[in-house]
């Protein structure tokens, strides 16, 4: 017989696992798929945002995390002239002032058990679901699983594949090649020097783009880089070329080992063009390019997403509509209403913002209350609106003559 349940979310990262938990929570029969065996592996920075951190604390998962991972209170910025600036993590209220390194092999885990401790069912050693179609008011999957082809139903597919494309393509949610960035990252173990905080560089190292520390212990680190465009021939080859010539790099690493492969994976960051549904299907996440084009953060976007999914499943599964675009036309709205506008503008700040003179002038003073810099941090973690970032002030400051740079340290 042919496995039925109410709605079946494909792909069990921090989008997927976090609509099958709020949509468990609602008493929803939930499946969730993934290719992989869990605990695994998702090349990333690991670091999670103020935003993050308050869709964890709503699933449980935050108190166990912060006892458990790296916290980090500043963030500190390398500009291409060397100045450095230091500020805290910005939080507002109801979100915390910190940030957290949690390696994916540990997050993605809690949160998929979080997923399955509040009733959701998980599929995963090697399920690859490669076909979803709409057939006469339900959803069928083929997925291939311990050697064998099977076909599960549903009243309706969430697709939470990521940055994947091959099943989005199929089921008609990605017309055109998607806007990449590219990242490489790996981790080291005795690194010299960590502090609480995240460090970007964006010195000795090509623009568009920032080389990261983010500290998964006093002496572990995430070390990595990410770009747009085609500045290296390979992302992997990008990161060796960073790690041998940044200065910080040679000291943070000198007695230092790394500890596996320097991974890569690309990130999708065409929110605002994307489709979001189809008949039978609604997608989460990076599966619809939420990655900050400024920052290339996309796990708090990812659960914000799924949450917002299982809000939407849950109204329409309750009023006993059909899983059609038109009923999900609610989901559209709030996910462009929480996300258009950061996207669109954040996009064109890329393109302002990702140049050695305005860099050195908003990295060359130290952190103050009016500063380009403390607009562009706000808005990358969301504490002030979007639209700032292009303000007369702010655009005055970035162009106005100066005699000088002033560095923090
Ligand atoms: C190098 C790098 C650094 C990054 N650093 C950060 C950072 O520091 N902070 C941050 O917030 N974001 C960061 N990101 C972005 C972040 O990793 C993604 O935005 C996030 O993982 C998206 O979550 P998701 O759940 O949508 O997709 P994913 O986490 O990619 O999960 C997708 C899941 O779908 C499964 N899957 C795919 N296809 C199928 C299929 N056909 N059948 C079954 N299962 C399938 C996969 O196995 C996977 O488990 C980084 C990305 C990269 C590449």
């Amino acid at each position: 017989m042919t496995e039925q349940h109410e709605v079946i979310v494909v792909g069990a990262g921090p989008a997927g696992s976090a609509t099958a938990y709020f949509l468990a929570i609602q008493g929803i029969d939930v499946l969730l798929v993934d290719k992989s065996d869990f605990p695994r592996d998702k090349t990333c920075g690991d670091a999670l945002s103020p935003r993050a951190l308050c869709v964890l604390d709503q699933m449980g998962l935050l108190d166990d995390l912060r006892a458990t991972t790296q916290q980090a209170d500043v963030l500190r910025f390398f500009a291409p002239n060397g100045n450095q600036v230091e500020t805290p993590v910005p939080g507002t209220d109801g979100q915390p002032s910190y940030a957290l390194v949690v390696p994916r092999l540990i997050l993605d885990l809690a949160i998929q058990q979080r997923a399955v401790q509040a009733g959701a069912k998980f599929l995963g050693q090697n399920a690859v679901v490669d076909v979803v179609q709409e057939v006469g008011g339900s959803v069928s999957l083929r997925v291939r699983h311990a050697g064998r082809v099977r076909e599960l139903r549903a009243r309706g597919v969430v697709i939470a594949t990521g940055a994947a494309m091959r099943l989005l393509q199929t089921v008609g949610l990605l017309p055109e090649r998607p806007g990449l960035m590219f990242a490489a990252r790996a981790y080291f173990e005795n690194v010299g020097g960590i502090e609480q905080e995240l460090e970007f560089y964006f010195n000795h190292i090509s623009l568009p783009g920032y080389g990261w520390m983010f500290p998964t212990s006093p002496t572990t680190a995430n070390l990595g880089m990410g770009y747009y465009g085609r500045l290296h021939p390979t992302p992997q080859v990008g990161f060796e070329k960073f790690v041998a010539e940044h200065p910080r790099m040679r000291q943070m690493l000198a007695g230092a080992e790394q500890m596996g492969p320097v991974r890569s994976y690309p990130l999708r960051v065409d929110f605002h063009r994307s489709p979001k549904v189809r008949p039978g299907v609604v997608a989460v996440g990076e599966a619809i390019g939420l990655v900050n084009p400024f920052t290339g953060e996309g796990i708090d976007y990812a659960l914000e997403s799924g949450q917002i999914a299982a809000k939407v499943i849950g109204e329409v599964l309750s009023t006993g509509q059909a899983w059609t675009p038109a009923a999900f036309r609610n989901y559209v709205r709030l996910v462009n209403e929480r996300f258009q506008k950061l996207f669109v503008l954040m996009t064109w700040a890329r393109g302002l913002y990702y140049n050695q003179p305005v860099l050195d002038r908003i990295f060359g003073r130290r952190f103050g209350n009016q500063s380009a810099l403390e607009t562009l941090i706000s808005v990358s973690f969301s504490n002030a609106s979007p639209a700032r970032v292009f303000s007369p002030r702010v655009i005055w400051e970035i162009i106005r003559p100066t005699h000088g740079f002033q560095g923090s340290r």
